[in-house]
């Protein structure tokens, strides 16, 4: 059974304890650190090429076709055929995006966005669910839990319903989760809390929840989540034909979706899948920089797995100090303690990573200029390009180098940060984003209102 090639280990090497894949561990029970999963590559059924990996021809009865995860199954080997869970994730695109392109300052043949709104509940998190609804599933778990700035949730309650596995329960902040998140998790039947504070709070109630009664943590603490992710990168490097591009830029939240990416490639490195790795761009909103405070300015490191968590918990008691709390349109990421900070120290580490900060208004008007493409993206998303604009602008990231932005998240999760974008006046827009810096729209296109009569209609138009 494929279960044995897998097992958890402690990625502290002072601890490296290992412990059986079964056990339901969000963190090492010796030391607290972060957890991996690991597998027993010699006895894997890992493919000799990488354009090998992903064929649609599975065998008869597996859930290749449908999932886009599943269907990179040898890379994640923790789970019989017979038990992968899926809702159809991992559908998504990989997109040569030249308007984008010019905007960033890449040269317009080579910038694509890998755009996980695609999936069955509009964001990347699907990809992960699948695989930790698996492992659920083996470990025979019977409530799921998660704290949630809203995607986490909707991806945790589509799959309790779908699949009928688990029964849902979902920690969101009270503040300000997007109308389109909140409403899937209150459709698909999830116990929703609204925990009076914000998703820091919310996650640090979460983990007392689950070891209390037992709840399973779909959070990405959940090590066997992030090896679901590690296939968004397959994906990526499928639609360039099996090339590794120069750079990855993704937004950091709790800062899962780089820690899985960095596994990804460090892993097929050591297969000899790949003969090279990107570079990785982690891109914070500014009103949530505790990632690019950490390595900027304080000089935090991975340091050989030696993270020296003491300057950590000094940054940590310094916001509490100053009652700093995260605060960003982009809901997604408005989050001040990520817990992947290691991990992501880890593949940045590995992946000779940049992190930076992008202020709202950069954000909104990179959101813009995703929605010219034709398909758009939430504003958390589109932080990977205002951080690629401002890596270029920079020289960091040179114009000619091949780059890919992860988008996230779909544009119909928070279309209030869309309409108030482009039909918002000055006035309108200072009083309702003036507290974020956004003061101005500049690629606003505004409704325009008109009389119904046929004149006016026609003049309106003629005045366009
Ligand atoms: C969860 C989420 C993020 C943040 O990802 P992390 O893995 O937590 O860093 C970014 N964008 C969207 C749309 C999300 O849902
Ligand atoms: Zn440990």
């Amino acid at each position: 059974m494929a279960v044995e090639l897998a097992h958890q280990a402690c990625i502290h090497p002072d601890c490296a304890s290992t412990y059986e894949a079964g056990e339901v561990l969000s963190r090492c029970p010796r030391c607290g650190s972060l957890l991996d999963v690991r597998y027993d590559w010699d006895r894997a059924q890992v493919p000799a090429r990488l354009r090998d990996l992903g064929r649609f021809d599975v065998p008869a009865g597996g859930l290749g076709r449908v999932s886009g995860v599943w269907r990179f199954g040898a890379l994640l080997p923790f789970a019989p055929t017979e038990a992968q869970v899926t809702i159809g994730e991992g559908h998504t695109q990989l997109r040569p995006c030249p308007k984008v392109a010019e905007y960033t300052g890449i040269d317009p043949t080579n910038l694509s966005l890998q755009y996980e709104g695609l999936n069955p509940s509009g964001s990347f998190k699907d990809n992960g669910m699948a695989a930790a609804f698996t492992h659920a599933r083996l470990v025979g778990a019977k409530k799921a839990g998660c704290a949630s700035t809203g995607n986490t949730s909707a991806s945790m309650a589509a799959f309790a319903s779908a699949s009928g596995l688990l029964k849902p329960v979902v920690f969101v902040g009270s503040g300000k989760i997007a109308y389109g998140k909140l409403s899937q998790a209150l459709e698909f039947g999830a116990r929703t809390l609204q925990v009076a504070g914000d998703f820091d709070d919310a996650m640090a109630r979460i983990q007392e929840v689950c070891r209390e009664r037992g709840v399973y943590l779909m959070n990405s603490l959940n090590p066997f989540r992030l090896e679901g992710q590690k296939t968004i990168m397959y994906r990526v490097l499928e639609g360039l034909d099996w090339e590794v591009p120069d750079w990855i830029v993704v937004p950091g939240g709790n800062l899962g979706n780089s820690s899985a990416f960095g596994k990804a490639f460090l892993e097929l490195k050591d297969l000899g899948l790949i003969d090279r790795l990107p570079r990785l761009a982690v891109i914070n909103a500014a009103g949530a920089p505790t990632l690019a405070n950490l390595v900027n300015r304080e000089g935090l490191r991975w340091n050989e797995g030696r993270v020296d968590m003491d300057k950590v918990a000094a940054y940590y008691r310094g916001l509490d100090e100053r009652g700093e709390k995260a605060h960003t349109l982009a809901s997604a990421i408005e989050i001040n303690r990520p817990v992947n900070l290691t991990k992501c120290l880890r593949a940045l580490a590995g992946l000779n990573g940049v992190v930076r900060t992008v202020p709202d208004q950069e954000i909104l008007d990179a959101k813009a200029q995703v929605g010219t493409e034709g398909f758009g993206c939430e504003p958390a998303s589109a932080a990977s390009v205002a951080g690629l604009r401002a890596l270029v602008a920079e020289g960091v990231v040179d114009r000619s180098a091949r780059v890919v932005c992860v988008l996230t998240g779909h544009p119909l999760k928070d279309p209030h940060a869309t309409v108030g974008y482009h039909g918002y006046d000055a006035g309108q827009l200072a009083e309702a984003y003036g507290g974020y810096g956004v003061t101005r729209a500049a690629y606003r296109n505004a409704p325009v209102p008109v009389d119904n009569d046929l004149g006016a209609i026609l003049k309106a138009l003629d005045d366009a």
